[in-house]
């Protein structure tokens, strides 16, 4: 989904970590003249106060405070002032210390949390017109300054005097021995392993906010694109958001006979104009146009299907979007850029997000993905979705859907039902208790979680937005319209309950504050993806789940990883080409960008579909605003095939999602472990996917 999407803000806080200021230990040495003689005065100095047994703590505390010690932060005797003063030789004092933070961390992060919220409120939710004013309020960051603030007034120095830095391999081997204390200190010196002007952490957001409003204004009109003989597929009013509703709208055409391939091959045709911006800009959400997608040829409007106001520019053309697209990407590319210099340890968004954010290394997820996208298995699949289809594969069907028990409702059947139930965002919040009680909460715990849950109408397409201290609601954004909740609207909105469920209990029913959270966003979409795949249960229509049920959803769960894990790799792939080719031009990008997604389905996907240079994988709004965040969705499905066969394992989903989402923040292998007993990794995903194809194919395919 695209809720769970960061903010491109680094900040202190912890609440958006996109570009986040996570740990790596500083090499530089400090170019002050002065700072190895007060380094060794005042190590002899605490010794002599503390006894021998402070001297290696010491001597690291001095060493980290050096590495972002500036002149303007004073002189030797200021420095040496500092760490007499703030240096916590015992324990106790040690103790006093690390709580302060951590209460202290935790009421700022929570607050920042519900200003930023307050200032996005009109543009993030669906209550009426958007001012410019609006517009600035969204780019607004109110943590932006906190990390410099705390630097100038030396509170950043304080934790790094005393709490210490890791790496990301010690975190990986030392962190397997740490106590859950040790946990927190090394997240506690991790917010404050960078130092980040101000007003490039504000100009990231300003950049961020563009390319969100880009994205999530993207809206095609369905009821307005025409085949050759002038026939409208789509119905009225029908509204999709690229690239998320496009692709659900080609899912749920699988439901319909008559038209579905005719519909199918429309809609890959307008993913193929947007990635190649040969799609008429008068045609961007903008119902006053009827639009032949295969010729490019645009129409005023033979038919009005809504309210909404139509733009009929005077001299119609079927010009170009003017690569806008790449425009955007880039800008979030040179926003990432602007952070580099300031993050020695990470000095790339890629190292950032792999290193610091994901914590799995780049080398370790690429293999992952392309386990999954040259598996054995994608070709046997392949044949049995040309057996269900009774033709042959089009590229299209990299988003087969037909694997679930879903598709036995039709799309209008299952809008009725979620309508009726769902009117509202207000009746959706109102159910929460009941929903976790039917997904086998306890009762108590069900209407304590959905006390901390509020339901908001969204703009976008759903978006699960956390609370950051104890006590404060978490929002849950989700798309209703004038008739209710419609059935996609339903399946995201229990996803991103899913999220804000995880963002309940990692938050008040973790021990430490500073561990609040999971290890990354892949276990947040992980956690999210358990709730998802219960919607149908939820709406009391799924037959109970026998064996083969049970082995089709591993094979659409396969075909889903199969999918994203390309989109992926291609997402990867762009970014290493913007580092490489940092003067790049829009144009010069959008060529780079097709290139790469045709390579990578030539290389993976051709051999299964039979079909070369499809550009596909490269539709994805994420990978324009979302700063190399695609990963994570494979990630995602790889662990939530861990996190559900323990599930499946202990016969319930309440209690083991509660034990599994109180551990809070750790390393993902150590969380993991402590979830499933083993690592994160491919096999449990391949394992089932194998399991479920002989299941199948005993039974007869159908
Ligand atoms: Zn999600």
């Amino acid at each position: 989904m695209k809720g769970e999407r960061e903010k491109a803000v680094c900040s202190i806080l912890g609440v958006a970590l996109i570009l986040s200021l996570m740990c790596g230990v500083c090499a530089q040495a400090s170019e002050l003249p002065w700072m190895n003689d007060s380094i060794a005065k005042m190590e002899q100095s605490l010794v002599a106060k503390y006894g021998d047994g402070v001297r290696s703590d010491a001597r690291r505390g001095m060493e980290q405070v050096a590495e972002f010690w500036r002149s303007e932060d004073g002189g030797a005797a200021d420095f040496e002032a500092f760490v007499d003063q703030n240096f916590a030789g015992d324990a106790a004092t040690h103790t006093a210390m690390f709580d302060r933070f951590e209460g202290i961390l935790e009421k700022l992060s929570g607050h920042m949390n519900e200003i930023g919220l307050a200032c996005r409120w009109q543009t993030d939710l669906d209550i009426g017109p958007i001012l410019p004013v609006d517009e600035i309020f969204a780019g607004y960051e109110p943590s932006a300054h906190v990390l410099d603030d705390f630097f100038q007034d030396k509170i950043a120095f304080v934790v790094l005097l005393n709490f210490p830095l890791t790496t990301l391999e010690q975190r990986l081997t030392d962190g397997t021995q740490w106590s859950r204390r040790q946990w927190a200190e090394a997240r506690l010196a991790q917010r404050f392993s960078k130092r980040i002007p101000a007003e490039v952490n504000l100009e990231v957001a300003k950049i961020s906010s563009q390319a969100d409003q880009y994205i999530s204004t993207y809206n095609i009109w369905m009821h307005h694109l025409v085949d050759a003989k002038g026939n409208r597929l789509f119905p009225a009013k029908m509204r999709l958001l690229s690239h998320w509703n496009l692709r659900d709208e080609l899912k749920a055409d699988y439901a319909d006979a008559k038209n579905g391939p005719a519909k199918q091959r429309m809609i890959q045709k307008v993913m193929e104009r947007i990635i190649t911006q040969t799609i008429p800009a008068a045609v961007v959400d903008n119902p006053g146009v009827d639009w032949n997608p295969y010729t490019n040829e645009v129409k005023p409007a033979a038919v009005k299907d809504a309210d909404a106001e139509a733009s009929l520019p005077k001299d119609l053309t079927n010009e170009r979007e003017p690569d806008t697209r790449y425009a955007m990407l880039l800008g979030t590319y040179k926003a990432a850029k602007m952070v580099d210099p300031y993050s020695p340890t990470a000095p790339t968004l890629i190292a950032r997000r792999f290193d610091e954010d994901r914590e799995i290394p780049e080398a370790r997820v690429h293999d992952m993905l392309v386990e999954i996208v040259s598996s054995p298995l994608a070709p046997k699949v392949a044949k049995l979705i040309e057996k269900r289809l009774g033709r042959g594969l089009e590229p299209f069907d990299i988003w087969y859907d037909g694997f679930r028990s879903k598709s036995a409702y039709s799309p209008e059947e299952l809008d009725r039902i979620v309508s009726a139930k769902y009117p509202t965002p207000g009746a959706f919040e109102k159910d929460i208790p009941n929903t976790l009680t039917k997904l086998g909460f306890p009762a108590d715990d069900a209407a304590r979680i959905a006390q901390g849950i509020a339901v908001d109408p969204a703009r976008g397409s759903g978006h699960a937005a956390g609370a950051t201290m104890r006590g404060a609601k978490a929002h849950l954004r989700t798309r209703v319209g004038a008739n209710g909740m419609d059935y996609k609207g339903f399946n995201i909105a229990v996803h991103e309950l899913g999220h804000n469920v995880e963002q309940f209990l990692s938050l008040n029913d973790v021990d430490h504050t500073l561990l609040a959270g999971v290890p990354n966003t892949a276990f947040t979409e992980a956690l999210a993806f358990v709730f998802q795949s219960n919607d149908l249960m939820l709406l009391g229509l799924e037959p109970k789940r026998d064996g083969k049920a049970e082995a089709l959803k591993t094979l659409n769960d396969f075909w889903g990883v199969y999918e994203i894990a390309g989109v992926s790799l291609v997402d990867m792939a762009v970014w290493h080409w913007m580092y490489d080719h940092p003067e790049a031009t829009p144009a010069e990008l959008r060529e780079a960008v097709i290139t790469i997604a045709k390579d990578t389905w030539n290389k993976y996907y051709a051999p299964v579909f039979e079909k070369k240079d499809v550009m596909l994988l490269g539709v994805y709004s994420h990978m324009i605003d979302s700063y190399l965040y695609l990963p994570d969705y494979a990630i995602g499905h790889l662990i939530a095939n861990q996190i559900e066969a323990q599930i499946r394992k202990a016969g319930t989903i309440g209690p083991e999602f509660e034990r599994m989402a109180i551990y809070g923040s750790v390393a993902p292998d150590l969380w993991m472990n402590h979830a499933t007993g083993s690592v994160v990794g491919t096999k449990a995903m391949l394992s089932a996917a194998e399991n479920a194809l002989s299941v199948i194919k005993a039974g007869g395919g159908k």
